[in-house]
């Protein structure tokens, strides 16, 4: 087995399909010896306001986005003691507690995320870019596809800056799904490669771990997040990695960890981190 733990999970309270209960029992089929659930930590006091919004109520999985910290305590807390008490009886597979947050830099969302972080407890924290703030509100990857050329180089730009911000901020374990806007094809060019290079080099800097995420192989068979020359930027800077499968289903747990541990050997990734280097990695940070 390529990787024995997996991280980065998601369930049907959020934007997944199964209950935790399933995804565990999923992860023990597979042989995992620890799953953490990472559901989307999503605070912006617009989030209702934008057009990405009108798309998650349509999709049913709203739930994911939440205008203030109330609001996303309220939806944590039952989640998480939902965690301890499948922990407790399920005693032959960890269960770890984890978020994938979206850091938004105002005093207000650094305040709520402090107090929430108090609350919750989280075993670790995900760092991802999925929006841009652009124009006023917040935008995500589908709302990049939708505008002209110029308007997105601007956010694609903004969009690599709040990348690096993620590594720098110190907060999160490791860093999701570094090009996300390859999911629709945006800012593939070659003309990306230095700000590709600067992020991944801002990232080293930080010392922050980033993932391997096989969710990739979902629209590009040949390549998972990020794409190979980008790990092969992260093999030249000893940016360390794990393996995520983004699970959103049973059927993902640990989808395609063998194909990408080849990948990226083959894109001269040596750093690989085991577990524990992963959730002790914050702690040093603290
Ligand atoms: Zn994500
Ligand atoms: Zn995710």
């Amino acid at each position: 087995m390529v990787q024995d733990f997996t991280l980065h999970t998601h369930t049907i309270e959020f934007d997944g399909k199964y209950s935790a209960a399933e995804m565990i029992a999923a992860a023990r089929h597979a042989g995992f010896h620890t799953i953490g659930i990472s559901n989307h930590f999503i605070v912006h006091p617009d989030v209702h306001r934008t057009k990405m919004y009108g798309a998650a109520v349509a999709g049913g999985y709203q739930s994911m986005y939440s205008s203030n910290f109330d609001e996303v305590l309220e939806k944590f807390k039952p989640h998480y003691e939902d965690l301890s008490r499948l922990q407790a009886q399920n005693p032959d597979i960890r269960i770890l507690r984890g978020m994938e947050v979206d850091y938004f830099p105002s005093t207000q969302w650094r305040d709520g995320f402090a107090r929430s972080y108090e609350i919750l407890k989280p075993d670790y924290l995900i760092g991802a870019a999925h929006f841009v703030e652009y124009g006023g509100t917040i935008c995500n990857v589908h709302d990049m596809a939708m505008v002209d050329a110029k308007t997105r180089d601007e956010m694609l730009k903004i969009y690599w800056e709040n990348v690096s911000r993620l590594g720098n901020v110190g907060l999160f374990n490791w860093l999701a799904h570094l090009d996300l806007p390859r999911k629709l094809g945006l800012g593939v060019s070659k003309k990306w490669a230095d700000i590709h290079e600067d992020t991944v080099v801002s990232i080293a800097n930080s010392r922050t771990p980033v993932e391997i995420n096989t969710s990739g192989f979902r629209f590009d068979s040949t390549q998972p997040y990020p794409c190979n020359e980008i790990q092969k930027m992260l093999a030249a800077y000893h940016v360390p990695v794990l393996l995520s499968d983004d699970a959103h289903n049973v059927g993902q747990i640990g989808s395609k960890f063998d194909v990408a541990a080849t990948i990226l050997r083959e894109n001269g990734i040596k750093n690989t981190l085991s577990l524990q280097k992963v959730l002790d990695f914050r702690e040093k940070r603290l």
